[in-house]
């Protein structure tokens, strides 16, 4: 694949003077600090660890209370129960600290790996929760002499914690089930969202009986406290950073819109203005959650990334898809937006060599332009573009004229799907067409299958797996 200047638009006075440039002049290495990708895979090991020591730490704690030995099978099933209820409720404190968009969360494992971890450690507690219940239940019910089914609702009336503990299984039930394939695909995203967070409801309700139900963490002991610090330190990261700093922020830089543009493929490009923008100390590539109008907290939030280099404005560029992003298109200047964030790691910072490789296609050109517009000084930079035409690629004419600027090499290909990741006219491979890969950051942003493929021809083109960053539009 040959990468060429872009040609300057028609009416450009040097319109005649186009240059094939393989490998632009070099200049001074990028400002770039190493290895912000193998920090971040340490940081997620580290997270993971932390999570299975507090487990165990609890098991610990469980044991040492000794309340089964004494008990025979029956009390060895009550004690296994109790060693999963305890593993099940720290995922289910990880998930809360995943899912509360503290920044320290997004440094060291990044926003995306704390969606997949979040999802992974949702389902896994589910799971370990059913069997956590099946234990205890079938334990309980040999020894009132009784059927699993009927103990099980026995609960009920027992104490209020165990019956708030059966109504977050309920909960969970719901949860669960609409987080299958099968049914989140029938389901419109807003209200699958709505009902997801009903899993917030079910962890808040299954709290009590942590506490009150069984020997361990009874009675403010060592026990108790080391239970209580999770969950406080967890349910007070989640409520501050998803609920408190949100109000502060939105209220502290009260953002408008301050103008809309409609691109070529029809989306709507909508910059941001307010008090302090630079304060809230936003990175090219990063997104934003937004939503717009009145009652905006109240909405629902819809991620979009920063669609130029963030300053005194914020912009985003949004491609209708569905009925949050069509609405886009009617709104006003002046308009009112709710955000949250900046979030995410699809950034410069995240970089680990000099050159940049800048790859996206349709709507996922918009963190490149960013990227493009404020890639530190040096190093080489090459951006390649995929749509359908040149029309279908939205912002082409900015990326273009920072393209010249920027002295980067540069290819559109436009035209029908290809049987890799170009055209059917024009297949493409970076093998052999990056000068350094081993020094070279490769920015992939379009739909999920094109993006894995580009990953797997950056890995054959000998681009280490940690500079190869990839963004997708949906989680
Ligand atoms: C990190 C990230 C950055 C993004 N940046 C951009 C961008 O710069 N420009 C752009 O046009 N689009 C971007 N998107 C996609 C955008 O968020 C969705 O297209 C939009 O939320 C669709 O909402 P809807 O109601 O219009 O459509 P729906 O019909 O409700 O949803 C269509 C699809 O969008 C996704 N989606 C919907 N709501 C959300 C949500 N609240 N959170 C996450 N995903 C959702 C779901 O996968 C859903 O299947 C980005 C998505 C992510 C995850």
């Amino acid at each position: 694949m040959t990468l060429t200047a872009p040609a300057p638009p028609a009416s450009h006075p040097d319109r005649e003077a186009p240059a094939a440039i393989d490998a632009p002049p070099r200049v001074s290495a990028p400002v770039v600090p190493p290895g912000a990708a193998r920090r971040r895979a340490r940081g997620a090991d580290a997270l993971q660890a932390a999570v299975w020591l507090a487990a165990l730490t609890g098991i610990a704690f469980m044991i040492a209370s000794g309340a089964f030995l004494d008990g025979g099978v029956w009390g060895w099933l009550r004690m296994i129960s109790r060693a999963l209820g305890i593993v099940a409720a720290v995922m289910m404190l990880a998930q809360l600290l995943l899912a509360s968009r503290a920044p320290w969360i997004d440094r060291v494992i990044g926003h995306d790996k704390a969606i997949t971890l979040h999802t992974e450690y949702g389902v896994t507690s589910v799971v370990v929760m059913l069997l956590h219940i099946g234990a205890v239940t079938v334990a309980d019910a040999h020894v009132a002499g009784d059927n699993p089914a009927s103990q099980l609702l026995a609960y009920w009336s027992y104490d209020w914690f165990l019956a708030w503990a059966l109504v977050s299984l309920a909960a969970t039930a719901i949860v669960l089930v609409t987080s299958f394939a099968s049914a989140r695909a029938r389901l419109p995203y807003h209200r699958w969202h709505a009902i997801h967070l009903l899993s917030y409801v079910s962890i808040a309700l299954a709290v009590p009986h942590q506490f009150l139900q069984g020997e361990t963490f009874r009675g403010m002991g060592a026990a108790w406290w080391f239970w209580f610090a999770l969950w406080v330190g967890s349910g007070s990261a989640f409520l501050f950073w998803r609920v408190v700093k949100p109000v502060v922020v939105n209220r502290r830089h009260r953002l408008t819109v301050s103008a809309l543009r409609r691109e070529s493929d029809g989306s709507i490009t909508v910059t941001l203005a307010g008090r302090a923008v630079r304060s809230l100390g936003a990175q090219s590539g990063q997104f934003i959650g937004i939503a717009f109008g009145r009652l905006a907290f109240a909405r629902e939030m819809h991620p979009y990334s920063l669609s130029a280099a963030p300053g005194d404005t914020l912009r985003v560029t949004v491609k209708p898809l569905g009925d949050a992003s069509a609405r886009i298109a009617s709104l006003k200047v002046g308009t009112a937006a709710w955000i949250e964030g900046p979030l995410g790691i699809f950034t410069h910072g995240s970089r680990s060599g000099r050159d940049l490789v800048l790859i996206g296609a349709g709507i996922g050109v918009s963190p490149l332009r960013s990227l493009l517009e404020d890639a530190p000084e040096g190093g080489r930079i090459s951006v390649v573009l995929r749509g359908r035409s040149r029309d279908e690629v939205p912002l082409l004419d900015e990326i273009e004229s920072l393209a010249r600027k920027r002295r980067a090499s540069y290819a559109l290909l436009a035209g029908g799907r290809g049987r890799t990741w170009g055209t059917a006219d024009r297949e493409v491979t970076l093998v052999g067409a990056i000068a350094r890969p081993h020094d070279t950051d490769v920015f992939i942003c379009g739909p999920h299958e094109w993006g894995r493929v580009v990953q797997a021809d950056a890995l054959a083109a000998g681009v280490p797996k940690e500079a190869i960053h990839r963004e997708e539009f949906a989680w």
